[in-house]
């Protein structure tokens, strides 16, 4: 299937050519002909799959102007949990809206209001928004809600998981009956489902994948590491597997700032982004980023959201996101566009019960690897007991990734480099506790 197959005009297909985009993604090619039909949707695909184009061409195509002169009024609104995704999707817009002529305004929380005013009173075509800015300029009659078209809220279920719901049920409330209502994320909740049935008559339902699939395309790996040393394996498997550019996720702010200093003093290049941070250092980590000023980016789940950063390895998970479906989306920002991606994440003995949920919710269980210097002795949980052997090597070397412990009928140590969950650990737990009780008579 090409993009010539849906009925959009010849000039939008020609940027869709030059802008590069090959065929049309699996997300484009059911939301774009029901979106061109003009219905209202509530849809979830993968992280990385395309969707803002999917939802951005329909919207082109109904809106580029046919006939001068042309007015310059709010016909699509947008609307983005964060500033990074709002920015992106101004960036993935842009080339469209200057060569069909239409305008597209930014405004974002921390962005220059005085700005920001000046371009809403010449008239927008398409707003881009984050809630409170848009609410803000919607109470000073600076976007017209009520001209609105068709209205996009994208990565909804984080607006809801932020506390936004008051603002997107007062801006849902001015929209007109008339106007497409666009719903879309990687994760579409429960609560999103429920509040958007209340809103949006008829509201079609577009699920690509299952709800908390994660692309094939990425490779995942948990690491067990003992309290007090991720910051020591972290910063080993970026200089063991030489990782060129690396996000790391963890979930609060302080954390983020003591990882990436701790990173530093390894002599990385390290940017922050979390929600303390100002817009300007926001922006400014980012794109350092994005241009391989750094090498690595240590961020919140604020950074988790739609964020699509060219090339990017691996992501590293210091820590098991507060909100569950958070790690789908953290995982998503590698392995994008069909292309591999790898995703870490490293889990202490106190966190096997977010772990446990985790697995859950994505219906597998990660693969292990063990490493001596980092493993935890024992982690226990819901009856599985981890441990892996107290002799420890002296220098990291893949080959010497032991997995643990305990040993085949034989008594011999059984030597792999990498294991699939919890099953040779359980299987393993009658030896490995008596040699605990053993060691623990010795000392005495
Ligand atoms: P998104 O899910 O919208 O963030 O898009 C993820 C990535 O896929 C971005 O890098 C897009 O530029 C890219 N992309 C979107 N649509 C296509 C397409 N039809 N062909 C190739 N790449 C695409």
């Amino acid at each position: 299937m090409s993009f010539s197959a849906f009925a959009l005009s010849p000039k939008l297909l020609e940027i869709i050519k030059e802008e590069g985009y090959g065929k049309p993604t699996p997300i484009q090619g059911r939301l774009i002909p029901r979106l061109l039909a003009s219905h209202s949707v509530i849809a979830s695909a993968q992280t990385g799959s395309g969707k803002t184009l999917a939802y951005l061409l329909p919207i082109l195509e109904s809106i580029a102007p046919t006939e001068e002169p042309f007015r310059h009024y709010n016909k699509a609104f947008i609307l983005s949990p964060t500033k990074e995704l709002a920015q992106q999707i101004y960036e993935v817009l842009k080339p469209f809206a200057l060569s069909l002529g239409l305008r597209a305004v930014l405004v974002q929380g921390g962005g220059n209001r005085g700005e920001e005013r000046s371009k809403l009173k010449r008239g927008a075509d398409i707003v881009i928004a984050t809630p409170q800015r848009a609410l803000e300029y919607m109470e000073a009659k600076l976007i017209d809600i009520k001209a609105v078209r068709h209205f996009v809220v994208d990565e909804a279920d984080m607006m809801f998981d932020m506390g936004f719901i008051t603002y997107i049920d007062k801006i849902f409330s001015l929209m007109t009956q008339k106007s497409q209502k666009i719903i879309i994320s990687a994760t579409i909740t429960p609560r999103v489902v429920k509040f958007a049935k209340g809103y949006i008559k008829p509201l079609e339902r577009i699920e690509l994948d299952p709800a908390g699939k994660i692309a094939d395309t990425i490779t995942q790996e948990l690491y067990p590491v003992r309290e007090g040393k991720k910051d020591m394996l972290l910063a080993w498997l970026i200089s063991h597997y030489q990782f060129e550019r690396v996000m790391v996720f963890v979930r609060k702010k302080e954390l983020a700032d003591g990882v990436a200093e701790g990173l530093r003093t390894w002599g990385y290049k390290v940017g922050i982004l979390h929600g303390e941070r100002s817009h300007q250092e926001r922006k400014r980590s980012l794109q350092a980023f994005r241009e391989g000023e750094y090498r690595i980016l240590v961020a919140t789940d604020i950074a988790a959201r739609g964020l699509d950063i060219a090339d990017l390895e691996v992501v590293i998970n210091y820590d098991i996101p507060h909100v569950k479906h958070d790690f789908i989306h953290r995982v998503g920002r590698t392995g994008r566009a069909g292309k591999e991606g790898r995703a870490i994440t490293l889990v202490s003995p106190g966190e096997i019960e977010q772990l446990n949920d985790l697995h859950k919710l994505l219906g597998s269980r990660i693969k292990e690897v063990i490493l001596q210097e980092y493993a935890p002795k024992e982690i226990k949980a819901r009856g599985f007991l981890l441990s892996v052997p107290r002799k420890s090597s002296t220098s990291h070397s893949r080959k010497k990734q032991t997995a643990a412990p305990g040993g085949n009928k034989k008594g011999k140590k059984r030597k792999t480099t990498k294991r699939d969950g919890f099953k040779a650990y359980d299987e393993a737990k009658p030896k490995t506790q008596k040699r605990e009780k053993a060691r623990r008579r010795g000392r005495r």
